[in-house]
């Protein structure tokens, strides 16, 4: 009974770990085995929110100035290029799109990619392309927060699936 009731909850996931190459560099992320399997069960979602926001494959690196998701969705800070192109707007765009899918399957769970403008849940880049990460979170993650999702990264994959298990 638990394992048909289980099969109910369905995980947000990051399209990149999923084999799609979506990344900014036309690349994907791995598709580790767990996402494999719960794919083959039919639990995931996935998303890219900067290709669904419509932005391009390949697409220049962007980062958040401070790296904070949060004051993205705040309209205090904007989301730029390598180049100084301002995308805040396809951000906020795919996060509104994932927050939208979360709210359709009832999803309670999110496996994200880690360090990313969108995706990332713990740790993000400044903002200065130096390569410098600091504590904070992608806007799709920030957004995905208040609205009570729990998100991992691809990292933590065994306390996703803890999760999940706490969800049955
Ligand atoms: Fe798309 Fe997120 Fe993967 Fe970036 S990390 S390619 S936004 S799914």
């Amino acid at each position: 009974m638990a394992t048909s009731r289980s099969k109910q909850h369905k995980v947000l996931v990051s399209a990149c770990l999923l084999g799609q190459p979506v990344r900014y560099d036309g690349r994907a992320s791995g598709h580790p085995d767990l996402l494999q399997r719960w794919q083959s069960a039919g639990r995931i979602v996935p998303l890219c929110p900067e290709v669904a926001g419509g932005l391009p494959t390949p697409r220049p690196p962007a980062e958040i100035p401070g790296g904070q998701g949060s004051d993205v969705l705040n309209g205090q800070v904007k989301v730029v290029t390598v180049a100084g192109e301002d995308v805040s707007a396809q951000f906020l765009l795919g996060a509104q799109l994932a927050l939208e899918l979360v709210r359709r399957h009832g999803i309670r769970i999110a496996v994200l990619k880690s360090g990313s403008p969108s995706c990332g849940n713990l740790l993000t880049y400044d903002g200065t392309f130096s390569g410098t990460r600091v504590t904070g979170e992608g806007v799709t993650t920030a957004l995905l927060r208040r609205e009570g999702v729990q998100v991992f990264s691809e990292l933590e994959l065994e306390a996703a699936e803890q999760a999940l298990k706490q969800l049955l």
